[in-house]
Formats: structure tokens, C-alpha cells, sequence
């Protein structure tokens, strides 16, 4: 298949300058009327949206290549589900890692900690997202990039605020709008949290949300407890900080998390994946709380460990899935989605890693153990971290993996607060997609299992990675051809 996917609508959109001045401030306004907003970066208030990133045209996505992603999410939750609960493989992935790296340090820690005293809730819930970046080096196929096991997000703006399709209809291009693949990731995560909630099965009890002390990507948060208030108008939706939670919270003797006189039945981590979100002790204690607490956390300790780097890379060594996928057909449909990936440690297979990154850094990307965006390193970067770490266990903090790439596509990126000429507005992105999955289990046993949406974000070429909230990628919407 060719390298380079046909636009939905021939480019540059044929509009004059003033329709097309015209078209971008209405679709801004459409978007933000709909949610698609976020706080502004450099003005935060409380009180105020500006327009998320978006693009003014849907990006095209293979449909072969999105349906095979969409199939493997419930083998992919399971297998996160199944890695999660096998301690020696954890510790095995984590080990080396755990010795120079203080955060998954003390995410482990507190691990070990629950070990000890024994879990309290052997039911979890995971909202989790697999992201893949379509690869047209060798064959046009979908890779994936990550396993997103804590706060995945997105799932709100991309399917509750659909630009696109009022694009379509204000562009006379009704005939499109089934180009459009349905999304309902939104109702499928909020669903989820709601059977976790009926689940617990006390009616007086709560869902609390962990946010981080200044949310940027509110209206993303804001859909799912707005869309639990729909769905179900009955239960109670407590929103909290870390911070607020070792001020206001506590642990009743049987191991109650009480905040603001309610038992909470569901914990959902909007927050806490990032070093960012633990100023000191206080924050630490909090989730220690909540661990030890009766709640059904999302996720719980071990799915937040499941979902790192070191985990996927060790997955994907030789024999490594299939320890954990025993059908041999399953597990081959993931394995294909798989690229190369990378130890550092401080052995030879280290050294070998690290000598090929050294002769060619352009066809890699190196990773630490963070979310969030923006903590990679690419071509020259990587050359130099590695010199400067070349015979310390500090590589082990890292991975290396094979840099996929994803074919070049031209589009309209709306910012907020910019001037946009229709010529010089137009410019070469490429997208990632993200598949959502929910996963609701009682110890062994597997209760929920589904595929439940998708989303897509796209960024400039000439950049190497970004987040919505971060302003450099947007919001877009998969298409399929
Ligand atoms: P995070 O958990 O911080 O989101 P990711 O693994 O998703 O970490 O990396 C962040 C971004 O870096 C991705 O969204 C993508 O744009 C880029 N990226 C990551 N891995 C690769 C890769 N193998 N090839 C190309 N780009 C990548
Ligand atoms: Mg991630
Ligand atoms: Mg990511």
C-alpha cells in the first residue's frame, strides 16, 4: 500500500480566504460550545476555556490496519491484567530499573508494601488505552507505541465533542459523514466505572476522581463524571488532589477510604503517574491510603507497574508473551503489532543495545520510565545520554525502542490564540491513535473485558512528540478508507 494516504478532501480546502476565516471561527466555537476546550497554559483561571488543539479535517487511517488494532484490545486487557498479577515477572522487569530510578522506586515500594500486609480488594478495574502509530518503512501496519494503564485519557474530547462531522456538514459533504467511524469511548470508560461501583455494592458509597492540582485537560476529566451524573444520577462523584486526600481523608478500621463523611467504592487516577504530582511525603502516604483501602482502585498498584516501559519492552523478548497469551493465535496478532524493543541494562545484551543506538540514534527513540509526554529522547539526545551513562546502572532507568514511522499527511492544525492564513496554514502532520479498553476483574476471574473507542492526535511533522494539553498535538478523528 502506498506510503501516502489519500486526504478525505482534496487539498488545499477550496474555499476563499474570507469562508475559510469564516469556517475556523466557527468550527473553534462549535468545538468549544461541544467541550472541546482545555485551560489555558500561560492564563490559568478556574473560570475560563480556550478552544482545544484540533484539525479541521479528519486524518485517514487504513480501516484493515484500525480494525486489527480494535480486535486485539481484549486479548491486550487480559494480558495486562495477567501480567499485573504475576509478582516474579514484575519484579524481574522492574528490578535493575528500581535501583537508579527513585520514582518507579517508590511506586514499587509501595507495591512491596501491599505484598506484606496482603491486598484488601482483590477486584480492580483497568481503563486502559493502547496507542499505535501506523508504520510505512517495510509494510504499511499499525505498531505499537505504549500501554497506557493509568489516567488514559482523550477518551471525552474525541468522542463527545465530534468537530469533524460538523465540518463535514458545514463543507456540504453529508455524503462523508459514514468515513466517520463511530465512538463511544466515553460511555464505554464511564460504564465501566459504574460496574466497578455496582460491583463494591453499597448504595451510599462513592466515586472519588485523583486530579493533579492544576488541570489543564478539564473537560476531558469533566465528560466522564458528567457522564456517570447521566448515566447514573444517583451516585456521587467526589473530586480530589493527592494533597487534599492526606489532609481530608482517612481509613476507617475495617479499611473503609472515607473522604467527606462517604465510603468510596471506586478510586479513578486522573493523576499520580507523574513524579510531578508527588510534592513530598504527603502525597506518598495518600496513595498508600488508598491502597491499603477497601476501594476498587484504577488502577490498582500492580496494573500502574504493568503499564511501564520496562514491562512492555520485556513482553516483547523472545518467548515473553507467549508465557502469558496461551492461545498461540492471539498471541501471534499481538506479537505483530510489536516493534523492536530494547534492554540497557549493564550486561551484554546491554552493551550491544546501546552500540547500535550509538552508530544510527535516528532510527530509535530512547524512553524512561515517565507518562505524560515530552520525557523521550531522540537522534543527537540519544547519542549524548547514552555517552554520558555508558557504564552505569543508570541505563537501566531506560529503553530503547525501534522508531516507527508514520506516513506524512496534510492538515489544517487549529491553535487557539493564532492567526491562520489559508495558504501558509496548511502543514504535514502525522497521527497517533489510541485504542480503549475496560477491564473489570474479581482476583482471577475476568467479569468485563471490552474494546470500547478509539481516539486520535496528530502533530506536526517537525515535531517529535507532544500532548493535547500540551499544545502541540490535536484532537483529530480517525478515518478509515
Ligand atoms: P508517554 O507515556 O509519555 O506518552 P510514549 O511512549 O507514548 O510515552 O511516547 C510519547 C510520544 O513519543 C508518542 O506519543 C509518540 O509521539 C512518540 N514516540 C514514542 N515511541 C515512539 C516510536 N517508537 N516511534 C516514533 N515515535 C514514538
Ligand atoms: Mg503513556
Ligand atoms: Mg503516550
Amino acid at each position: 500500500m502506498a506510503a501516502n494516504l489519500n486526504p478525505c478532501i482534496s487539498l488545499p480546502i477550496s474555499l476563499g480566504e474570507n469562508d475559510f476565516q469564516d469556517l475556523i471561527q466557527k468550527v473553534k466555537d462549535w468545538t468549544i460550545m461541544h467541550g472541546g476546550g482545555m485551560r489555558s497554559k500561560t492564563q490559568f483561571s478556574d473560570d475560563s476555556l480556550t478552544v482545544v488543539p484540533f484539525t479541521l479535517l479528519p486524518s485517514v487511517f487504513p480501516r484493515s490496519e484500525f480494525q486489527k488494532a480494535v480486535a486485539i484490545q481484549p486479548a491486550l486487557n487480559e494480558l495486562t491484567h495477567r501480567v499485573s498479577n504475576d509478582h516474579e515477572f514484575l519484579f524481574s522487569c522492574l528490578e535493575k530499573t528500581i535501583e537508579v530510578d527513585e520514582f518507579t522506586r517508590n511506586l514499587f515500594k509501595l507495591y512491596e508494601t501491599m505484598r506484606n500486609e496482603g491486598f484488601t480488594q482483590p477486584r480492580c478495574l483497568g481503563l486502559l488505552r493502547s496507542d499505535y502509530l501506523l508504520d510505512v518503512c517495510n509494510s504499511t501496519s499499525v505498531k505499537q507505541v505504549e500501554m497506557n494503564t493509568i489516567a488514559s485519557s482523550f477518551a471525552g474530547l474525541t468522542s463527545s465533542a465530534p468537530t469533524h462531522r460538523f465540518v463535514f456538514q458545514q463543507l456540504g459533504l453529508l455524503n462523508k459523514l459514514s468515513v466517520l467511524p463511530v465512538n463511544n469511548a466515553l460511555q464505554g470508560l464511564s460504564s465501566a466505572i459504574i460496574k466497578a461501583w455496582e460491583l463494591f455494592n453499597e448504595k451510599d458509597s462513592v466515586i472519588l476522581v485523583i486530579i493533579e492540582n492544576q488541570s489543564m485537560n478539564i473537560c476531558d476529566q469533566r465528560f466522564h463524571q458528567f457522564e456517570i451524573a447521566r448515566q447514573r444520577p444517583e451516585i456521587k462523584v467526589i473530586v480530589k488532589t493527592l494533597t487534599q486526600m492526606s489532609n481530608e481523608a482517612k481509613l476507617s478500621d475495617s479499611k473503609s477510604l472515607l473522604v467527606q463523611g462517604k465510603k468510596v467504592a471506586v478510586v479513578y487516577y486522573r493523576a499520580g503517574y507523574s513524579p510531578d504530582h508527588y510534592f513530598g511525603e504527603a502525597e506518598w502516604s495518600a496513595r498508600l491510603m488508598i491502597e491499603r483501602s477497601t476501594a476498587i482502585k484504577c488502577p490498582n498498584i500492580q496494573y500502574h507497574l504493568a503499564g511501564t516501559k520496562k514491562v512492555q519492552q520485556a513482553l516483547a523478548t523472545p518467548g515473553t508473551l507467549e508465557r502469558f497469551v496461551k492461545d498461540p493465535k492471539k498471541a501471534a496478532e499481538i506479537r505483530k503489532v510489536f516493534t523492536g524493543l530494547y534492554a540497557l541494562d549493564l550486561d551484554e545484551n546491554g552493551d550491544k543495545a546501546v552500540q547500535m543506538a550509538l552508530d544510527s540514534p535516528d532510527r530509535f527513540v530512547l524512553k524512561p520510565q515517565r507518562e505524560g509526554g515530552g520525557n523521550n529522547l531522540y537522534g543527537e539526545d540519544i547519542r549524548k545520554k547514552l555517552i554520558s551513562c555508558m557504564k552505569s546502572k543508570e541505563r537501566s532507568a531506560w529503553i530503547l525502542m525501534d522508531k516507527i514511522n508514520p506516513p506524512v499527511q496534510k492538515n489544517y492544525l487549529i491553535r487557539p490564540n493564532q492567526d491562520f492564513k489559508k495558504n501558509s496554514a496548511l502543514c504535514e502532520v502525522v497521527s497517533e491513535m489510541g485504542i480503549f479498553g475496560t477491564i473489570l476483574c474479581d482476583g482471577d476471574e475476568i467479569l468485563i473485558n471490552k474494546q470500547v473507542g478509539h481516539m486520535m492526535r496528530t502533530k506536526l511533522t517537525s515535531c517529535n512528540e507532544g500532548g493535547v494539553h500540551a499544545g502541540d498535538d490535536a484532537a483529530d478523528i480517525v478515518v478509515t478508507e
